[in-house]
């Protein structure tokens, strides 16, 4: 049988980590089986769900390369479908019209309580057909008063559920529309879906739709319920963690394959790896090795991941992220004074986000307005005029522009003075960038040009001078 997995985001809010790496594991299981992988839309909250939602989640996973091979499907789309499955079960007494109403729900489970049991509907309304004045009926399932229900779940392994502990449940509202466990139910049936990879959040539903796609007489899926993911507290990851939307990973200077990898070990690992392509990840992942224990997200070592994936690309591919934060921060790539490629292999090295990139390269794409006060007040000192001055001179002197021939200046100047390099280097720095974080002096300099280096030096010099006097 083909391999059917499918993702089924409810589009209330953005993509977010844990929705990511549900989509990432039933990707990987679709992909290593030659299956297939749907995507599905549950939007029957109507209240809720926004179209910006589901555009958030489209280009989240795009971004993430979690293509899809059908779909979005949408829920909302499929009413009539799901109001046929529950006429069908109405038909075959498999579930029937409840009139109860909230007073007589609210002292029924007031009952239960004083009377020590687990408050939970007892199928009052299952042998009452005739309808009552002024009440709109939901629906409930019939469910199995007796014997178990069990999953043998990839991930948790053999999970009992008593049937007697399981009401019935409602599968429509007063108003006809029906509610998540059948909605799922009939999509995953009619979608073919083979395998269930979801949050264990999920977990206690999956003997409600076992029940009802036994109603139906259809196999269920084979389930895999990955576990929590909890932030560096230990507690549930929410926004008090940082970022947890995909797509602020984006905008945060994030690659795709540092988060992929970062997701992929949210409950899963292979010895003490850290780094795993998306290849590395077809080959190894095991939907049945993903941890039944809740997974803590580590920021740091996704930081650590990201700049491991930054120095592993050729510069031509960080052209895209790189001028995406560039545009973000006002500033025009094609303003660069060298080529883009040249500016990003300086800058790669030592930087942990293609953000972090755009902010250390700022002086490359824009002039500053002023010099970082504690910069200039270290390293723009009167003691520096006269080495910055011959530097200066030696670089104006140059006919070819290269980081050797501008390193041939510096290291003279330094000789003659006696003086050790960064002595005179940090104040460069200072002097183009107005900070004191750049790529080697050298390369800095050539990628400027020269004439952008010593219009600056020389404003550097009537800074110090003025500062002097
Ligand atoms: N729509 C559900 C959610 O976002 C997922 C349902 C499922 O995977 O069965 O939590």
């Amino acid at each position: 049988m083909t391999v059917r997995t499918r993702f089924a985001p409810s589009p209330t809010g953005y993509l977010h980590i844990g929705g990511a790496r549900t989509a990432l594991f039933s990707w990987l299981h679709a992909r290593q089986n030659a299956g297939a992988f749907v995507l599905r839309i549950e939007d029957t909250d109507r209240e809720r769900s926004t179209p910006e939602a589901v555009q958030a989640i489209l280009d989240g996973m795009t971004w993430l390369g979690l293509d899809w091979d059908e779909g979005p499907y949408f829920q909302s789309q499929r009413t009539d479908r799901y109001r046929e499955v529950i006429d069908r079960l109405l038909a075959e007494g498999q579930a029937y019209h409840c009139y109860c109403t909230k007073d007589e729900l609210d002292a029924m489970r007031e009952a239960q309580r004083e009377a020590g049991h687990k408050p939970m509907y007892d199928g009052r309304c299952r042998n009452r057909s005739e309808p009552r004045e002024g009440v709109d009926p939901v629906v409930r399932f019939r469910a199995p008063d007796a014997g178990k229900t069990v999953a043998d779940d990839r991930i948790h392994g053999r999970v009992a559920f008593d049937n007697a502990e399981l009401d019935d449940l409602i599968i429509a509202r007063s108003d006809g529309s029906p509610t998540y466990n059948l909605t799922v139910v009939v999509d995953d049936w009619d979608m073919g879906i083979t395998d269930v990879i979801r949050g264990d959040d999920h977990l206690n539903n999956t003997p409600r739709q076992m029940q009802i796609l036994a109603a139906l007489g259809v196999e269920p899926p084979r389930y895999a319920h990955v576990p929590m993911i909890l932030g560096e507290d230990k507690k549930r990851l929410s926004k008090r963690h940082g970022a947890v939307s995909v797509l602020q990973y984006r905008q945060d200077g994030f690659l795709p394959e540092a988060l992929i990898n970062g997701l992929a070990r949210l409950g899963w690992s292979h010895g003490d790896d850290e780094v795993f392509t998306r290849d590395d990840l077809l080959r190894l992942f095991r939907v049945d090795d993903v941890g039944k224990q809740a997974s803590v997200f580590n920021q740091d070592k996704l930081l650590w991941l990201n700049g491991t994936y930054i120095r592993a690309r050729e510069p031509a591919e960080l052209v895209e992220p790189l001028t995406e934060q560039l545009q973000s921060r006002g500033l025009d790539p094609a303003a660069a004074p060298a080529d883009l490629e040249a500016i990003i292999a300086s800058l790669q090295e030592r930087s942990k986000t293609v953000a972090e990139m755009a902010d250390t390269g700022r002086f490359f794409f824009a002039d500053f307005e002023a010099f970082d006060a504690k910069a200039a007040q270290k390293n723009l000192k009167p003691a520096v005029e006269e080495p910055l001055q011959a530097v200066r001179d030696g670089l104006a002197g140059l006919t070819e522009w290269t980081a050797e021939s501008v390193h041939g200046v510096i290291q003279a100047v330094v000789d003659a003075r006696d003086l050790k390099f960064g002595k005179v280097a940090q104040p460069i720095r200072v002097a183009v960038t107005g900070g004191t974080v750049s790529p080697p002096i050298d390369v800095t300099l050539r990628l400027l040009g020269q004439a952008t280096t010593l219009e600056r030096l020389d404003r550097a010099l009537v800074y110090i001078r003025e500062r002097a006097a």
